[in-house]
Protein backbone atom coordinates (compact mmCIF):
# COMPACT_ATOMS: atom_id res chain seq x y z
CA UNK A 1 0.00 0.00 0.00
CA UNK A 2 1.46 3.38 -0.84
CA UNK A 3 1.22 6.18 1.49
CA UNK A 4 -1.50 9.02 0.57
CA UNK A 5 0.78 11.78 0.71
CA UNK A 6 1.75 14.32 -2.40
CA UNK A 7 4.41 13.12 -4.88
CA UNK A 8 5.46 16.78 -5.63
CA UNK A 9 8.84 16.13 -7.41
CA UNK A 10 12.31 17.90 -5.69
CA UNK A 11 13.30 20.17 -8.26
CA UNK A 12 16.04 22.76 -8.65
CA UNK A 13 12.85 25.30 -10.05
CA UNK A 14 11.00 24.89 -6.80
CA UNK A 15 14.44 26.02 -4.70
CA UNK A 16 14.17 29.40 -6.49
CA UNK A 17 10.56 29.53 -6.49
CA UNK A 18 10.65 29.02 -3.13
CA UNK A 19 13.63 31.69 -2.64
CA UNK A 20 12.02 33.85 -4.68
CA UNK A 21 8.94 34.50 -2.65
CA UNK A 22 10.34 33.96 0.98
CA UNK A 23 13.88 35.63 0.49
CA UNK A 24 13.40 38.10 -2.21
CA UNK A 25 15.44 40.58 -0.17
CA UNK A 26 18.09 37.93 1.36
CA UNK A 27 21.41 39.35 -0.59
CA UNK A 28 23.89 38.25 -3.38
CA UNK A 29 27.19 40.01 -3.58
CA UNK A 30 29.43 39.51 -6.27
CA UNK A 31 33.08 41.29 -6.98
CA UNK A 32 32.44 41.77 -10.20
CA UNK A 33 35.03 40.41 -13.19
CA UNK A 34 34.46 44.10 -14.46
CA UNK A 35 35.46 45.76 -11.41
CA UNK A 36 33.23 46.89 -8.12
CA UNK A 37 31.19 45.42 -6.37
CA UNK A 38 27.88 44.07 -7.63
CA UNK A 39 24.68 43.22 -5.40
CA UNK A 40 21.64 41.61 -6.01
CA UNK A 41 18.85 39.30 -4.44
CA UNK A 42 17.07 36.04 -4.14
CA UNK A 43 14.11 37.92 -6.24
CA UNK A 44 16.28 39.21 -8.62
CA UNK A 45 17.95 36.53 -9.39
CA UNK A 46 14.72 34.48 -9.91
CA UNK A 47 13.31 36.67 -11.89
CA UNK A 48 16.60 37.23 -14.21
CA UNK A 49 16.74 33.48 -14.55
CA UNK A 50 13.22 33.04 -15.48
CA UNK A 51 14.28 35.91 -18.24
CA UNK A 52 17.55 33.16 -19.33
CA UNK A 53 15.32 30.72 -19.81
CA UNK A 54 13.08 32.59 -21.92
CA UNK A 55 16.18 33.68 -24.29
CA UNK A 56 16.73 30.00 -24.46
CA UNK A 57 14.00 28.38 -25.37
CA UNK A 58 13.53 31.33 -27.82
CA UNK A 59 17.22 30.45 -29.11
CA UNK A 60 15.89 26.83 -29.87
CA UNK A 61 17.71 25.42 -26.43
CA UNK A 62 14.97 22.00 -25.55
CA UNK A 63 14.73 20.27 -22.12
CA UNK A 64 17.98 17.59 -22.25
CA UNK A 65 20.00 19.74 -24.07
CA UNK A 66 23.08 20.99 -22.84
CA UNK A 67 24.60 24.50 -22.16
CA UNK A 68 27.97 25.19 -20.41
CA UNK A 69 29.61 27.87 -18.38
CA UNK A 70 32.89 28.93 -18.18
CA UNK A 71 32.82 31.26 -14.85
CA UNK A 72 33.87 32.45 -11.63
CA UNK A 73 31.36 32.44 -8.56
CA UNK A 74 29.08 35.44 -9.50
CA UNK A 75 25.36 36.26 -9.45
CA UNK A 76 25.11 35.43 -13.37
CA UNK A 77 26.64 32.40 -12.54
CA UNK A 78 23.74 31.88 -10.24
CA UNK A 79 20.99 33.00 -12.72
CA UNK A 80 22.63 29.85 -14.98
CA UNK A 81 22.32 27.43 -12.05
CA UNK A 82 18.59 28.39 -12.02
CA UNK A 83 17.58 29.07 -15.47
CA UNK A 84 19.19 26.38 -17.36
CA UNK A 85 18.43 23.54 -14.40
CA UNK A 86 15.06 24.60 -14.14
CA UNK A 87 13.62 24.96 -17.88
CA UNK A 88 14.45 21.00 -18.20
CA UNK A 89 18.16 21.64 -19.89
CA UNK A 90 21.47 20.82 -18.59
CA UNK A 91 24.60 23.09 -16.69
CA UNK A 92 27.93 21.75 -17.84
CA UNK A 93 30.31 23.72 -15.44
CA UNK A 94 33.84 23.77 -16.99
CA UNK A 95 36.90 24.12 -15.05
CA UNK A 96 39.07 26.77 -16.69
CA UNK A 97 42.05 25.27 -14.85
CA UNK A 98 42.02 22.49 -17.23
CA UNK A 99 44.26 22.00 -20.37
CA UNK A 100 43.49 23.30 -23.45
CA UNK A 101 43.16 20.04 -25.17
CA UNK A 102 40.98 18.68 -21.70
CA UNK A 103 38.61 21.60 -22.66
CA UNK A 104 38.24 20.86 -26.40
CA UNK A 105 37.20 17.22 -24.98
CA UNK A 106 34.39 18.26 -22.50
CA UNK A 107 32.89 20.34 -24.25
CA UNK A 108 32.69 18.17 -27.66
CA UNK A 109 31.57 15.20 -25.01
CA UNK A 110 28.99 17.35 -23.30
CA UNK A 111 28.00 18.33 -26.75
CA UNK A 112 27.18 21.82 -25.47
CA UNK A 113 25.22 24.34 -27.56
CA UNK A 114 25.55 27.18 -25.84
CA UNK A 115 28.96 28.41 -23.69
CA UNK A 116 28.30 31.12 -21.22
CA UNK A 117 31.97 32.72 -20.84
CA UNK A 118 33.19 35.47 -18.45
CA UNK A 119 35.18 38.18 -20.01
CA UNK A 120 38.42 36.41 -18.26
CA UNK A 121 38.30 33.75 -20.48
CA UNK A 122 37.39 35.65 -23.74
CA UNK A 123 41.22 34.80 -25.22
CA UNK A 124 41.24 31.36 -24.41
CA UNK A 125 37.71 31.07 -26.28
CA UNK A 126 38.61 32.65 -29.34
CA UNK A 127 41.58 30.00 -29.70
CA UNK A 128 39.33 27.48 -28.88
CA UNK A 129 36.32 27.81 -30.70
CA UNK A 130 37.28 26.47 -34.27
CA UNK A 131 37.45 23.22 -32.06
CA UNK A 132 33.68 23.28 -30.81
CA UNK A 133 31.41 21.97 -33.41
CA UNK A 134 28.66 21.56 -31.20
CA UNK A 135 28.57 25.26 -29.91
CA UNK A 136 25.85 27.70 -31.53
CA UNK A 137 26.29 30.80 -29.58
CA UNK A 138 28.87 32.41 -27.32
CA UNK A 139 27.24 34.56 -24.59
CA UNK A 140 29.54 36.62 -22.73
CA UNK A 141 28.17 37.17 -18.81
CA UNK A 142 28.93 41.07 -19.05
CA UNK A 143 27.28 44.23 -20.19
CA UNK A 144 26.91 46.27 -23.54
CA UNK A 145 29.37 48.69 -22.38
CA UNK A 146 32.29 45.89 -22.04
CA UNK A 147 31.43 43.89 -24.79
CA UNK A 148 35.07 43.54 -26.33
CA UNK A 149 36.10 43.80 -29.67
CA UNK A 150 35.79 39.84 -31.49
CA UNK A 151 36.06 37.81 -34.19
CA UNK A 152 34.29 35.22 -32.25
CA UNK A 153 31.20 34.24 -34.31
CA UNK A 154 27.68 34.24 -32.75
CA UNK A 155 29.10 36.24 -29.95
CA UNK A 156 25.93 37.71 -27.49
CA UNK A 157 25.79 39.92 -24.49
CA UNK A 158 23.95 38.21 -21.84
CA UNK A 159 22.99 41.08 -20.80
CA UNK A 160 20.92 42.04 -24.15
CA UNK A 161 20.48 38.17 -24.06
CA UNK A 162 18.14 38.41 -21.23
CA UNK A 163 16.91 41.74 -21.40
CA UNK A 164 13.42 42.66 -22.25
CA UNK A 165 12.36 38.77 -21.69
CA UNK A 166 9.17 37.91 -19.46
CA UNK A 167 10.25 37.78 -15.68
CA UNK A 168 8.40 34.41 -15.18
CA UNK A 169 8.54 31.17 -16.47
CA UNK A 170 6.14 29.01 -16.52
CA UNK A 171 8.79 25.80 -14.82
CA UNK A 172 7.78 22.39 -16.33
CA UNK A 173 7.12 20.04 -13.27
CA UNK A 174 9.86 17.40 -14.47
CA UNK A 175 10.63 13.89 -13.59
CA UNK A 176 12.75 14.46 -10.47
CA UNK A 177 15.56 12.27 -11.32
CA UNK A 178 15.76 14.59 -14.51
CA UNK A 179 19.24 15.58 -15.48
CA UNK A 180 20.28 18.92 -14.29
CA UNK A 181 23.90 19.68 -13.98
CA UNK A 182 27.12 18.06 -15.47
CA UNK A 183 30.13 18.56 -13.70
CA UNK A 184 33.62 16.57 -14.90
CA UNK A 185 36.21 15.21 -12.51
CA UNK A 186 39.72 17.00 -13.01
CA UNK A 187 41.39 13.75 -12.95
CA UNK A 188 45.46 13.45 -13.65
CA UNK A 189 45.36 10.37 -15.80
CA UNK A 190 43.14 10.22 -18.86
CA UNK A 191 40.20 11.98 -19.99
CA UNK A 192 38.11 13.52 -17.45
CA UNK A 193 34.70 11.83 -16.40
CA UNK A 194 31.61 13.35 -16.58
CA UNK A 195 29.11 13.48 -13.48
CA UNK A 196 25.74 14.12 -14.04
CA UNK A 197 23.36 15.22 -11.68
CA UNK A 198 19.80 14.79 -10.96
CA UNK A 199 17.30 17.90 -9.79
CA UNK A 200 16.54 14.91 -7.37
CA UNK A 201 20.28 14.56 -6.05
CA UNK A 202 20.66 18.09 -6.02
CA UNK A 203 17.66 18.91 -3.72
CA UNK A 204 18.46 16.31 -1.23
CA UNK A 205 22.52 17.13 -1.00
CA UNK A 206 21.00 20.75 -0.57
CA UNK A 207 18.94 19.72 2.26
CA UNK A 208 21.47 18.02 4.07
CA UNK A 209 24.71 20.01 3.48
CA UNK A 210 22.96 22.98 5.60
CA UNK A 211 22.24 20.76 8.52
CA UNK A 212 23.63 21.51 11.64
CA UNK A 213 26.29 19.23 11.95
CA UNK A 214 27.26 19.68 8.49
CA UNK A 215 27.86 23.26 7.27
CA UNK A 216 24.80 24.60 9.55
CA UNK A 217 23.88 26.82 6.49
CA UNK A 218 20.80 29.08 8.08
CA UNK A 219 19.24 32.82 7.21
CA UNK A 220 21.06 34.96 9.54
CA UNK A 221 24.10 33.46 7.62
CA UNK A 222 26.62 35.58 4.94
CA UNK A 223 28.45 32.56 3.14
CA UNK A 224 31.44 32.89 0.38
CA UNK A 225 32.09 29.82 -1.34
CA UNK A 226 35.98 30.31 -2.22
CA UNK A 227 35.31 26.85 -4.00
CA UNK A 228 34.35 27.57 -7.36
CA UNK A 229 31.35 27.20 -9.54
CA UNK A 230 32.77 25.39 -11.87
CA UNK A 231 33.89 22.14 -9.95
CA UNK A 232 31.14 20.53 -8.10
CA UNK A 233 28.73 23.24 -7.84
CA UNK A 234 30.59 25.00 -5.44
CA UNK A 235 29.70 21.91 -2.92
CA UNK A 236 25.82 22.64 -3.60
CA UNK A 237 25.91 25.86 -1.38
CA UNK A 238 24.24 27.60 -4.33
CA UNK A 239 21.26 25.71 -3.53
CA UNK A 240 21.52 25.03 0.11
CA UNK A 241 21.84 29.32 0.33
CA UNK A 242 18.97 29.78 -2.09
CA UNK A 243 16.93 26.85 0.20
CA UNK A 244 17.22 28.48 3.63
CA UNK A 245 17.80 32.28 2.12
CA UNK A 246 21.57 32.54 3.36
CA UNK A 247 23.30 35.63 2.00
CA UNK A 248 25.77 34.96 -0.34
CA UNK A 249 29.31 36.39 -1.26
CA UNK A 250 30.67 35.43 -4.49
CA UNK A 251 34.57 36.15 -5.28
CA UNK A 252 34.64 36.42 -8.33
CA UNK A 253 38.05 36.34 -10.04
CA UNK A 254 39.80 37.94 -7.78
CA UNK A 255 41.77 34.70 -5.72
CA UNK A 256 43.84 36.91 -3.10
CA UNK A 257 43.81 36.75 0.41
CA UNK A 258 43.44 40.33 0.27
CA UNK A 259 40.10 39.42 -1.92
CA UNK A 260 38.79 37.09 0.54
CA UNK A 261 40.05 39.06 3.59
CA UNK A 262 38.35 41.98 2.84
CA UNK A 263 34.66 40.36 2.02
CA UNK A 264 35.06 38.79 5.31
CA UNK A 265 35.25 41.95 6.94
CA UNK A 266 32.87 44.11 5.26
CA UNK A 267 30.01 41.48 4.02
CA UNK A 268 29.93 39.74 7.79
CA UNK A 269 30.78 36.16 6.10
CA UNK A 270 29.89 33.80 8.50
CA UNK A 271 31.08 30.63 6.44
CA UNK A 272 33.87 30.38 4.37
CA UNK A 273 35.07 27.52 2.29
CA UNK A 274 37.83 27.07 0.63
CA UNK A 275 40.57 24.27 -0.69
CA UNK A 276 43.82 24.65 1.57
CA UNK A 277 46.37 26.71 -0.48
CA UNK A 278 42.93 29.45 -0.27
CA UNK A 279 43.29 29.58 3.76
CA UNK A 280 46.85 29.54 3.34
CA UNK A 281 46.55 32.73 0.70
CA UNK A 282 44.48 34.26 3.65
CA UNK A 283 46.37 33.59 6.68
CA UNK A 284 49.45 35.00 4.69
CA UNK A 285 47.42 38.33 3.67
CA UNK A 286 45.97 38.08 7.49
CA UNK A 287 49.60 38.54 8.99
CA UNK A 288 50.26 41.97 7.25
CA UNK A 289 47.42 43.33 8.65
CA UNK A 290 48.26 45.49 11.82
CA UNK A 291 45.83 46.53 14.77
CA UNK A 292 43.06 44.72 13.75
CA UNK A 293 40.94 42.22 16.01
CA UNK A 294 40.31 39.42 14.00
CA UNK A 295 38.22 37.54 16.76
CA UNK A 296 35.42 40.22 16.53
CA UNK A 297 34.66 39.31 12.94
CA UNK A 298 31.53 37.54 12.93
CA UNK A 299 32.97 34.62 11.05
CA UNK A 300 32.04 30.81 12.53
CA UNK A 301 33.62 28.27 10.35
CA UNK A 302 36.44 27.91 7.88
CA UNK A 303 35.16 25.12 6.06
CA UNK A 304 38.10 23.12 4.16
CA UNK A 305 37.66 20.75 1.87
CA UNK A 306 39.71 19.31 -1.67
CA UNK A 307 42.90 17.51 0.32
CA UNK A 308 43.66 17.28 3.72
CA UNK A 309 44.74 20.93 6.17
CA UNK A 310 47.78 19.92 8.49
CA UNK A 311 46.79 20.89 11.98
CA UNK A 312 48.91 23.86 11.87
CA UNK A 313 46.26 25.34 9.21
CA UNK A 314 43.29 24.20 11.61
CA UNK A 315 45.27 25.83 14.94
CA UNK A 316 45.92 28.74 13.23
CA UNK A 317 42.75 29.66 11.37
CA UNK A 318 40.93 29.09 14.79
CA UNK A 319 42.97 31.12 16.85
CA UNK A 320 43.48 34.08 14.88
CA UNK A 321 39.69 34.61 14.09
CA UNK A 322 37.96 32.73 17.13
CA UNK A 323 36.15 30.14 14.56
CA UNK A 324 35.55 26.57 13.74
CA UNK A 325 37.95 25.22 10.97
CA UNK A 326 36.25 22.21 10.00
CA UNK A 327 37.22 19.54 7.04
CA UNK A 328 34.42 18.31 4.88
CA UNK A 329 35.43 15.80 2.58
CA UNK A 330 33.95 14.64 -1.12
CA UNK A 331 34.27 14.31 -4.38
CA UNK A 332 32.77 15.52 -7.89
CA UNK A 333 31.20 12.03 -8.31
CA UNK A 334 29.52 12.67 -4.84
CA UNK A 335 27.91 15.78 -5.21
CA UNK A 336 30.47 16.33 -3.32
CA UNK A 337 29.35 16.48 0.45
CA UNK A 338 30.20 13.26 1.90
CA UNK A 339 31.56 14.10 5.68
CA UNK A 340 32.06 17.13 8.30
CA UNK A 341 34.59 16.95 10.94
CA UNK A 342 32.51 18.50 13.90
CA UNK A 343 33.57 17.46 17.23
CA UNK A 344 30.49 15.31 19.41
CA UNK A 345 29.65 16.45 22.82
CA UNK A 346 31.66 13.48 24.51
CA UNK A 347 34.46 15.80 23.30
CA UNK A 348 33.80 18.35 25.27
CA UNK A 349 36.35 17.66 27.91
CA UNK A 350 38.81 17.14 25.79
CA UNK A 351 42.52 18.92 25.95
CA UNK A 352 42.71 21.54 22.81
CA UNK A 353 45.97 18.90 21.55
CA UNK A 354 43.14 16.13 21.22
CA UNK A 355 40.06 18.30 19.84
CA UNK A 356 42.81 19.07 17.07
CA UNK A 357 43.75 15.66 16.72
CA UNK A 358 39.88 15.00 15.51
CA UNK A 359 39.56 18.07 13.69
CA UNK A 360 42.09 16.98 10.93
CA UNK A 361 40.20 13.95 10.46
CA UNK A 362 37.37 14.26 7.09
CA UNK A 363 34.48 13.97 9.78
CA UNK A 364 31.29 11.78 9.75
CA UNK A 365 28.65 11.14 6.66
CA UNK A 366 25.34 12.68 7.20
CA UNK A 367 21.79 10.36 6.95
CA UNK A 368 22.12 9.35 3.35
CA UNK A 369 25.82 8.70 2.85
CA UNK A 370 26.51 4.86 3.40
CA UNK A 371 30.34 4.38 4.03
CA UNK A 372 32.40 1.01 4.58
CA UNK A 373 36.09 0.34 3.90
CA UNK A 374 37.52 -3.15 2.47
CA UNK A 375 41.01 -4.41 1.51
CA UNK A 376 42.42 -5.21 -1.93
CA UNK A 377 39.75 -8.23 -2.20
CA UNK A 378 36.64 -6.63 -1.21
CA UNK A 379 36.67 -7.58 2.25
CA UNK A 380 34.73 -5.30 4.65
CA UNK A 381 37.24 -3.70 7.20
CA UNK A 382 36.92 -3.20 11.09
CA UNK A 383 35.52 0.13 12.34
CA UNK A 384 38.30 0.56 14.81
CA UNK A 385 40.25 3.96 13.85
CA UNK A 386 43.72 1.48 12.69
CA UNK A 387 42.36 -0.43 9.98
CA UNK A 388 42.18 0.66 6.64
CA UNK A 389 41.66 0.17 3.40
CA UNK A 390 39.86 1.35 -0.11
CA UNK A 391 36.47 3.64 0.86
CA UNK A 392 33.87 3.34 -0.68
CA UNK A 393 29.99 5.12 -0.50
CA UNK A 394 26.74 4.67 -1.59
CA UNK A 395 23.62 7.20 -0.89
CA UNK A 396 21.15 8.97 -3.37
CA UNK A 397 23.37 11.66 -4.07
CA UNK A 398 26.88 9.21 -5.10
CA UNK A 399 26.99 8.39 -8.93
CA UNK A 400 25.57 5.42 -10.37
CA UNK A 401 27.94 5.94 -13.28
CA UNK A 402 29.44 8.08 -15.66
CA UNK A 403 28.12 9.95 -18.18
CA UNK A 404 28.11 8.86 -21.86
CA UNK A 405 30.59 5.30 -20.41
CA UNK A 406 29.72 2.16 -19.84
CA UNK A 407 31.62 0.54 -17.59
CA UNK A 408 30.02 -0.31 -14.18
CA UNK A 409 31.60 1.39 -11.35
CA UNK A 410 29.49 -0.09 -8.46
CA UNK A 411 30.34 -2.86 -6.48
CA UNK A 412 27.90 -5.69 -6.60
CA UNK A 413 26.11 -4.06 -3.22
CA UNK A 414 26.17 -0.96 -5.15
CA UNK A 415 28.88 0.91 -3.51
CA UNK A 416 31.24 3.31 -5.33
CA UNK A 417 34.88 3.23 -5.39
CA UNK A 418 36.30 6.78 -4.15
CA UNK A 419 40.05 5.69 -4.71
CA UNK A 420 40.67 7.34 -1.47
CA UNK A 421 42.55 5.02 1.38
CA UNK A 422 40.82 5.49 5.03
CA UNK A 423 39.89 4.64 8.54
CA UNK A 424 36.48 4.43 9.80
CA UNK A 425 36.09 4.89 13.67
CA UNK A 426 33.27 3.63 15.88
CA UNK A 427 32.00 6.64 16.05
CA UNK A 428 31.80 7.19 12.00
CA UNK A 429 34.84 9.84 11.91
CA UNK A 430 36.64 8.92 8.41
CA UNK A 431 39.75 9.67 8.43
CA UNK A 432 42.07 9.74 5.14
CA UNK A 433 45.10 7.85 4.85
CA UNK A 434 45.73 9.07 1.34
CA UNK A 435 45.01 8.66 -2.40
CA UNK A 436 45.03 5.08 -3.75
CA UNK A 437 47.61 5.89 -5.84
CA UNK A 438 49.68 8.16 -3.72
CA UNK A 439 50.07 5.69 -0.55
CA UNK A 440 54.02 4.48 -0.15
CA UNK A 441 54.48 0.81 -0.35
CA UNK A 442 57.35 0.17 2.14
CA UNK A 443 58.35 -3.35 2.92
CA UNK A 444 54.60 -4.45 2.68
CA UNK A 445 53.66 -2.00 4.89
CA UNK A 446 51.56 1.78 3.81
CA UNK A 447 52.89 5.18 4.77
CA UNK A 448 50.62 8.03 4.07
CA UNK A 449 51.76 10.45 2.04
CA UNK A 450 49.50 12.63 3.57
CA UNK A 451 50.61 12.38 7.23
CA UNK A 452 53.94 13.28 6.07
CA UNK A 453 52.67 16.21 4.46
CA UNK A 454 50.92 17.46 7.22
CA UNK A 455 53.93 16.96 9.66
CA UNK A 456 56.39 18.63 7.48
CA UNK A 457 54.12 22.18 6.92
CA UNK A 458 54.05 22.46 10.57
CA UNK A 459 57.52 23.37 9.99
CA UNK A 460 58.26 27.16 10.24
CA UNK A 461 59.94 27.60 7.06
CA UNK A 462 57.60 25.44 4.73
CA UNK A 463 54.82 26.77 2.67
CA UNK A 464 54.08 23.38 1.08
CA UNK A 465 54.90 19.99 1.49
CA UNK A 466 54.34 17.12 -0.67
CA UNK A 467 55.78 13.53 -0.64
CA UNK A 468 56.26 10.82 -3.21
CA UNK A 469 57.09 7.00 -2.90
CA UNK A 470 60.86 6.20 -5.15
CA UNK A 471 61.51 3.01 -6.00
CA UNK A 472 63.88 1.35 -3.76
CA UNK A 473 66.16 -2.01 -4.22
CA UNK A 474 65.12 -3.30 -0.39
CA UNK A 475 61.79 -1.85 0.37
CA UNK A 476 59.78 -1.78 -3.06
CA UNK A 477 59.13 2.20 -2.20
CA UNK A 478 60.84 4.59 0.41
CA UNK A 479 59.11 8.37 0.88
CA UNK A 480 60.88 11.61 -0.69
CA UNK A 481 59.62 15.00 0.87
CA UNK A 482 59.46 17.83 -1.65
CA UNK A 483 59.75 21.10 -0.07
CA UNK A 484 58.29 24.53 -1.17
CA UNK A 485 59.96 26.98 1.51
CA UNK A 486 58.73 30.18 2.64
CA UNK A 487 60.51 33.75 1.04
CA UNK A 488 63.94 34.33 2.60
CA UNK A 489 63.81 30.70 4.30
CA UNK A 490 67.47 28.79 3.67
CA UNK A 491 67.42 25.38 2.34
CA UNK A 492 68.04 23.03 5.57
CA UNK A 493 67.05 19.27 5.22
CA UNK A 494 68.44 18.63 9.24
CA UNK A 495 66.21 20.96 10.27
CA UNK A 496 63.21 19.69 8.88
CA UNK A 497 63.62 15.92 9.46
CA UNK A 498 64.50 16.74 12.91
CA UNK A 499 61.48 18.40 13.47
CA UNK A 500 59.63 15.68 12.55
CA UNK A 501 61.25 13.10 14.83
CA UNK A 502 58.73 12.06 16.84
CA UNK A 503 55.58 13.05 15.12
CA UNK A 504 55.85 9.96 13.32
CA UNK A 505 56.65 6.43 12.97
CA UNK A 506 60.42 5.67 12.59
CA UNK A 507 59.83 4.06 9.76
CA UNK A 508 57.89 6.66 8.26
CA UNK A 509 60.51 9.42 8.35
CA UNK A 510 61.41 10.46 4.41
CA UNK A 511 64.93 8.96 2.89
CA UNK A 512 65.46 12.42 1.94
CA UNK A 513 64.47 16.29 1.65
CA UNK A 514 64.74 17.80 -1.85
CA UNK A 515 63.28 21.50 -2.79
CA UNK A 516 61.50 23.12 -5.55
CA UNK A 517 60.88 25.95 -6.31
CA UNK A 518 56.97 25.94 -7.90
CA UNK A 519 55.01 23.39 -6.80
CA UNK A 520 52.50 21.93 -9.32
CA UNK A 521 48.70 21.83 -8.80
CA UNK A 522 45.80 20.54 -10.27
CA UNK A 523 42.92 22.28 -11.86
CA UNK A 524 41.62 22.17 -8.46
CA UNK A 525 44.39 23.37 -6.60
CA UNK A 526 45.48 20.03 -5.23
CA UNK A 527 49.36 18.81 -5.51
CA UNK A 528 50.07 17.24 -8.95
CA UNK A 529 52.10 14.06 -7.92
CA UNK A 530 51.81 12.65 -11.29
CA UNK A 531 53.94 15.94 -12.15
CA UNK A 532 56.24 15.57 -8.92
CA UNK A 533 56.61 11.99 -9.99
CA UNK A 534 57.91 13.29 -13.60
CA UNK A 535 60.05 15.59 -12.56
CA UNK A 536 61.73 13.34 -9.72
CA UNK A 537 61.81 9.78 -12.40
CA UNK A 538 65.62 9.86 -12.47
CA UNK A 539 66.15 10.81 -8.47
CA UNK A 540 68.05 7.91 -6.45
CA UNK A 541 68.46 8.55 -2.61
CA UNK A 542 71.53 9.33 -1.45
CA UNK A 543 73.88 5.96 -0.70
P1 LIG B 1 37.55 16.14 -6.73
O1 LIG B 1 36.68 15.11 -7.38
O2 LIG B 1 38.41 16.87 -7.68
O3 LIG B 1 36.70 17.05 -5.92
O4 LIG B 1 38.55 15.41 -5.76
C1 LIG B 1 38.10 14.55 -4.76
C2 LIG B 1 39.25 14.07 -3.91
O5 LIG B 1 39.81 15.15 -3.16
C3 LIG B 1 38.84 13.06 -2.86
O6 LIG B 1 38.72 11.78 -3.38
C4 LIG B 1 39.97 13.20 -1.85
O7 LIG B 1 41.10 12.47 -2.24
C5 LIG B 1 40.29 14.67 -1.90
N1 LIG B 1 39.62 15.39 -0.81
C6 LIG B 1 38.49 16.09 -0.86
N2 LIG B 1 38.19 16.63 0.33
C7 LIG B 1 39.17 16.27 1.17
C8 LIG B 1 39.45 16.50 2.56
N3 LIG B 1 38.68 17.25 3.34
N4 LIG B 1 40.56 15.94 3.08
C9 LIG B 1 41.37 15.18 2.32
N5 LIG B 1 41.17 14.93 1.02
C10 LIG B 1 40.08 15.46 0.45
Amino acid sequence: MFGLMQNTPLLISSIIKHAEINHKDSEIVTMAVEGGKHRTNYGEVGQRSAQLAHALTKSGIKQGDVAASLAWNSYRHLELYFGVSSMGAILNTVNPRLFPEQLIYVLNHSEAKFLFLDLTFMPLVEKLAQHLPHVQNYVLLTDRSHMPDSDLENLICYEDFIANENTKYNWPELDENTAASLCYTSGTTGNPKGVLYSHRSTVLHAYVIAMKDNLNIGSRDSLMPIVPMFHVNAWGTPYACAIVGCKMVLPGALMTGENFYNLIKDEGVTIALGVPTIWLGLLHYVSTVKDVDFKKFPIESFVIGGSAAPSSMVKQLEDTFDAAALHAWGMTETSPFGTACRLMKKHDSLSEEEKISIKIRQGRPPFGVEMKITDDQGNELARDGKAFGRLLIKGPWIASAYYRQDDNILDEEGFFDTGDVSTLDQDGYMTIVDRSKDVIKSGGEWISSIDLENVAVGHPDVMEAAVIGIAHPKWQERPLLICLLKEDCAEDKESILSFMEGKIAKWWMPDDVVFIDDMPHTATGKTLKTKLREIYKDYSFPA
